[in-house]
């Protein structure tokens, strides 16, 4: 590892004092949840729920992606004829969605695992500021400790801000807190270089190091029964998030403890390898893009602790504001007259940060009614 990773790395764990976690996310299928039948298959999710809790027993971070919101929605209102109405289908999604929970709930509390449920469209994760307020939601319960469990707001989403199927969103998810592993759990073992159903000489793939066209074709348009998505598009997830520096294991969800044994690193499963690290990943995505037209001024102390000690800049370091920004925008940060050293995603907008310039943490929540943490959070910023 190099020292500048090393810096973000510590950067990045340096609020628990604990060693780096593993940060994982794990996408059900609803064929996984539902062990193919029409309803919610309860031994099957509580299986699950048992091998997540001894996941974070082993101090590993977990965020669950759980489908099966709309046949869950089904199952309770009696299995309705079938509807080809958006209506109607939101409505399952609404019906559904609290039943999944409540049974998510229930199962995780044999656990003593406390869960939080976060609903998210694709609006919520390309708009900036929305990406921070998410990411920063999905922390929080991260670090108290609390299991996310995650799924499309389809009750509410139209066609422009879904996402659509809960495979890209799982990557989106991991994308979003920088998750070492993403785990897509469905019906079939993995990859097949063609459709096993069909073709008796289809071979199974353990292993991939780049997605090409080649890999693509594979995938084909599958798409199983009660799901949306299929092995097309868990090679679209698995490509965003291998982009992003996570490895993507795709393996079927009824092998016994068989999301140990991909944490574990069995072969077990198709495993997509990571190209670098996460955080490797997030900085050249911090750099690239061309260079902010607009400016934190910066005093001399604060200068040194973002430069050598990796911290967060505070807004009582702050001296001055330069341009219109943006929550979410990307900032230079320079000391007076003096060429940048660092640039940053920025947390609260130009006229809030003239504001809060020079006021210590505690005074920020009192000048404006709430605080959204540094100006520019460690894990945000660059040095240049
Ligand atoms: N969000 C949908 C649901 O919970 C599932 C989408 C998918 O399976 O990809 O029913």
């Amino acid at each position: 590892m190099h020292s500048e990773d090393q810096t973000l790395h510590s950067a990045d764990h340096a609020e628990t004092t604990k060693p780096p976690r593993r940060r994982i996310v794990i996408k059900l299928g609803t064929s996984v949840l539902t062990a193919g039948s029409p309803r919610l298959d309860l031994p099957r999710m509580v299986d699950i729920a048992r091998q997540c809790a001894a996941l974070m027993r082993d101090g590993c971070e977990v965020l669950v992606c759980s489908s099966g919101a709309i046949a869950a929605g089904r199952e309770r209102l009696g299995f309705p004829a079938p509807s080809s109405s958006i209506a109607h289908k939101q409505m399952l999604a609404a019906v559904g969605q609290s039943r999944l929970m409540r049974v998510w709930d229930n199962l995780f509390e044999i656990y003593s695992v406390r869960v939080g449920q976060v609903l998210l469209t694709r609006a919520d994760v390309e708009s900036r500021d929305r990406f921070l307020n998410a990411r920063d939601t999905l922390l929080m319960l991260l670090r108290e400790g609390i299991l996310p469990i995650i799924n499309e707001n389809d009750a509410v989403a139209t066609e422009e801000i879904k996402v659509g199927d809960n495979d890209n969103l799982s990557a989106l998810v991991a994308t979003l807190c920088g998750a070492d592993l993403l785990i897509l759990l469905t019906d079939i073992e993995g990859l097949y270089t063609s459709n096993p159903h069909r073709d008796p000489e289809a071979r199974f793939i353990p292993e991939v190091r780049e997605i090409d066209e080649a890999i693509k074709q594979m995938a084909g348009g599958s798409v199983g029964g009660l799901g949306t998505g299929g092995m097309a598009t868990k090679i679209q997830a698995a490509e965003i998030a291998q982009r992003m520096g996570t490895e993507v294991v795709i393996a079927a969800g009824r092998y016994p403890d068989v999301i140990r044994r991909v944490v574990a690193g069995e072969s077990i499963g198709t495993r997509f390898l990571a190209r670098s690290s996460p955080l490797e990943q997030r900085k050249r995505w911090l750099l690239a893009g061309p260079r902010p037209q607009v400016a934190l001024l910066v005093d001399a102390g604060a200068a040194e602790a973002l430069r050598t000690q990796g911290r967060s800049l505070l807004a009582s370091g702050v001296v001055g504001v330069e341009g219109e920004f943006r929550r979410g925008d990307m900032v230079q940060i320079r000391c007076a007259e003096q060429a940048a050293f660092a640039r940053g995603i920025v947390r609260y907008d130009s006229t809030t940060a003239r504001q809060i310039a020079g006021l210590r943490s505690e005074e920020i929540a009192e000048r404006l009614g709430y605080s959204w943490g540094p100006l520019v959070h460690r894990n945000d910023l660059i040095l240049v």
